[in-house]
């Protein structure tokens, strides 16, 4: 179904986000026919180039990163007319009466300002938007993470955004919610009857969420030390998962009505008291070691010059929510760069029978559900059944398993995609209120004001490894143990 009409102006146009997730995922859903053909993509950055000069940039970007079966060289071309540039700067004066009067050309259309710049920019360039007359009632947000690095900063930014966007024209991204399977997440627990009833304390043991990538900072050190794994991924995404997880139902989907479970569920999470972070946190740091079977450098060298950092590009933490439904079920989180495999996925792990009619080797296996955000999204449900033949009563642990792009048969669009629709559409179910983003903060504070109190070198692990041994020892303490069978 298409959207309205919209110019859409991205600044940081000729960054990095933008030629690798923002291009490809307009270019698809214009190639969906999801974009009407009045619409245009304004690009804006501060480099002096023309639409013309910005267009051959745009079509080697689509070239790079929109697979050749998906490139039509018509619907590439029309695609690329839709491109306007303007060269602005968003701290300053310049550019921003040529912008003003590109705008002034389609002055119903709906108008999503994407700030795909350096946080630091956000203020500046909505104050300038401001001061032009460029936002009106048709007329959205989009911040891009990070907002800010603690909970005053994030409310720094927010403040500045605020005074001249007010709440509902403000969408902050957190990608993993455009997420196919983390949409299912919502269709799973709400709309089959047989999780929800199970979903609680009574019948589930603890939940695990991994996020694993292979990749280290890949040229993006200098922004990486500045953040570790904890800012980066764990205070925003994964906690967000863990709000979808854990919420109670929503009234409807309407975007208020979930984000005020989620906001709920943040509330929910128990602080860490300083004394049991180190029992209850493990900080990691990969230093040189193999991926797939290929040599690759630690995370100094990555930095370049063997810079020694103290910034952890791993982090395993065992989280406690204080809700009644959840109350004294450990929540167990890691993410970490250079580690074996790339990897999201949740595993909610149920009780084991109290008493079994079997032999005891095959009573202790639990059943698990694993929900599998990348690779290969889906969902798997671990069944004990019998094995075949004639020897006797022997159970397996079986999947039952379902692979999203074999049962659908489709292309599983990237999570840009949906949102940059949202967005247009004005729905803002998929995007973090301010109330929700202060409060991860807020929790995340706690973490980071007793790691800077009791500053400690994050523990070595070579890269191609699970982590710090700690990690693992991090749940084995409990009697339970890291999924296996991950990807
Ligand atoms: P980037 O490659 O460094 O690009 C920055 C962009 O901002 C460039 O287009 C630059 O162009 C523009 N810019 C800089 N100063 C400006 C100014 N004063 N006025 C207008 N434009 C200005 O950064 P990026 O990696 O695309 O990241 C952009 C944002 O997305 C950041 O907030 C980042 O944290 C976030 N993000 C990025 C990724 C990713 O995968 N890259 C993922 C998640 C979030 P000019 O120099 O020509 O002005």
């Amino acid at each position: 179904i298409p959207v309205a009409a919209f110019d859409a102006v991205v600044f940081g146009a000729t960054g990095d986000l933008t030629m690798r997730k923002l291009l490809p995922a307009l270019y698809y859903r214009f190639r969906d026919r999801q974009i009407p053909e009045d619409s245009r993509i304004i690009a804006a950055a501060r480099s002096q180039l023309g639409t013309g000069e910005y267009r051959d940039l745009a079509a080697a970007a689509l070239e790079r990163h929109v697979p050749a079966a998906d490139r039509e060289p018509d619907t590439l071309t029309r695609f690329l007319d839709h491109l306007r540039y303007v060269a602005v700067d968003g701290a300053g004066e310049a550019g921003w009466q040529d912008l003003a009067n590109l705008l002034a050309e389609h002055p119903d259309h709906v108008r999503p300002y994407y700030l795909a710049t350096s946080p630091s920019l956000y203020g500046a360039i909505c104050r300038n938007l401001s001061a032009h007359g460029l936002i009106g009632e048709r007329s959205r947000v989009v911040l891009e993470k990070p907002i800010g690095h603690d909970l005053a900063s994030a409310r720094a930014i927010n403040d500045q955004v605020g005074t001249v966007f007010p709440e509902s024209q403000i969408f902050r991204i957190d990608h993993y919610l455009g997420k196919e399977t983390v949409q299912n997440l919502l269709a799973l627990r709400f709309a089959n009857t047989i999780f929800e009833r199970l979903w609680n304390a009574d019948v589930i043991d603890h939940v695990q969420i991994t996020v694993a990538e292979t990749v280290g900072v890949e040229g993006r050190g200098g922004y990486y030390d500045t953040s570790g794994a904890l800012r980066d991924m764990l205070q925003n995404h994964m906690l967000q998962l863990l709000c979808l997880l854990g919420m109670e139902s929503p009234l409807s989907l309407d975007a208020d009505a979930v984000r005020d479970e989620k906001l709920k569920v943040l509330r929910a999470l128990k602080p860490i008291p300083a004394h049991e972070v180190p029992m209850r946190t493990v900080r990691g740091q990969y230093v040189a070691g193999a991926v797939n079977g290929q040599p690759v450098p630690g995370y100094a060298a990555d930095l370049g010059e063997h810079r020694q950092s103290l910034t952890e590009t791993f982090v395993a933490l065992k989280l406690e929510l204080m809700t009644p439904r959840w109350a004294g079920v450990p929540f167990y989180l890691r993410t970490g760069k250079r580690l074996p495999q790339k990897v999201s996925e949740i595993v909610v792990q149920f009780r084991s029978s109290p008493f079994s009619i079997f032999p005891d080797e095959f009573a202790r296996e639990p059943n698990r559900l694993v929900i599998r955000l990348q690779p290969q999204e889906g969902i798997k449900l671990e069944v004990m059944t019998k094995e075949p033949g004639p020897g006797g009563m022997r159970l397996r642990a079986t999947g039952l398993d379902i692979s999203f792009e074999e049962t659908f048969n489709q292309r599983y669009p990237d999570a840009y995609e949906r949102l940059l629709m949202d967005v247009v559409r004005g729905n803002a179910t998929l995007f973090m209120r301010r109330d929700e983003v202060e409060a991860a903060w807020a929790w995340a504070d706690g973490l980071l004001n007793a790691w800077a109190d009791r500053p400690e070198p994050p523990r070595p692990y070579p890269a191609g490894t699970w982590g710090p041994t700690a990690a693992i020892a991090l749940i084995e303490r409990d009697g339970r143990t890291w999924h296996e069978d991950l990807g």
